[in-house]
């Protein structure tokens, strides 16, 4: 028995879409459940109705689940920090280009980071602040999802190829157990354009899945990795459940949940178990 979870409050579709299947239906709270014996192509369906389909994935332990790493960029977050600090400062276009292409895993993630940063040289770390307060702000049901998982005691951790100021600042606005991010040099207030240490590329976002996990004394069966760039696919595929977030098609194709109509918090209804 399969059960297809569908994100919408639609009960006529989630009627017609039951009987498509020769399945029960089951309404819970903020979802949908329909459990079925046929098979689903879970695609066409996600292309024929426009919401977030998705099928509980019965093997992983959801009660098990000890730590959440979240990307930040695009993600936690509304924005490409390094995008708006670009555009902040008038050197929007170069920039929010390289990223994009990032993002779709057309470009080397580390070399395309020093090259967005170098386009910055001289830029005020005033603009860190005006980005944060004025144009960062959480993507729909973060807050909850966040807050969920500190009710269940589960740690969360947030991960990014973008810049530390902004994990640091969400880390503490948020509460969250811990960060990591990349590190830019700043002079006389002003980023020199260098790097500082490692980059935080796809491979270094797993490793900091694998270093969580060894702190915590965790499995990795007991994280979830949550992600919508390129650069999230190596966490996300180590980590035991994967969602992507309003993901680039890459993501959505290597992962277990993906979610491109709702929020963050409709993860929370995975949890919402059958006992
Ligand atoms: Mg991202």
């Amino acid at each position: 028995m399969k059960t297809l979870i569908m994100h919408s409050q639609d009960l006529v579709m989630a009627e017609e879409l039951s009987l498509i299947l020769e399945g029960e239906l089951e309404q819970r709270t903020s979802h949908f459940r329909i459990h079925t014996n046929n098979n689903i192509s879970i695609n066409q369906l996600r292309l024929t109705h426009k919401i977030d389909l998705n099928l509980l994935n019965k093997e992983f332990n959801f009660s098990k689940v000890r730590l959440l790493v979240s990307d930040m960029d695009s993600t936690l977050i509304n924005i490409e920090t390094i995008d708006e600090i670009a555009k902040a400062t008038g050197m929007s276009n170069e920039v929010a280009l390289i990223t994009e292409q990032a993002m779709q895993g057309n470009l080397d993630f580390t070399k395309s980071f020093k090259k967005r940063v170098s386009i910055l040289k001289g830029v005020s770390i005033a603009s860190f602040e005006t980005v944060y307060n004025n144009h960062l702000k959480l993507n729909p049901g973060a807050l909850e999802l966040i807050n969920f998982f500190k009710s269940i005691q589960v740690k969360s951790a947030v991960v990014s190829g973008g810049l530390e100021y902004f994990a640091e600042r969400l880390h503490r606005q948020l509460g969250l157990d811990t960060f990591r991010a990349n590190n830019v040099e700043i002079v006389n207030n002003c980023l020199t354009g260098e790097v500082l240490g490692k980059v935080i590329d796809a491979r270094e976002k797993a490793n900091y899945v694998n270093e969580l996990c060894n702190l915590y004394y965790l499995e990795r069966n007991q994280v979830i990795a949550i992600g919508d760039g390129a650069n999230d696919l190596e966490m996300m595929k180590i980590a035991g459940l994967s969602v992507a977030y309003h993901a680039k098609p890459i993501v959505q194709e290597n992962c277990n949940i993906v979610i491109n109509h709702s929020g963050l918090d409709s993860v929370i209804d995975f949890f919402d178990s059958d006992t």
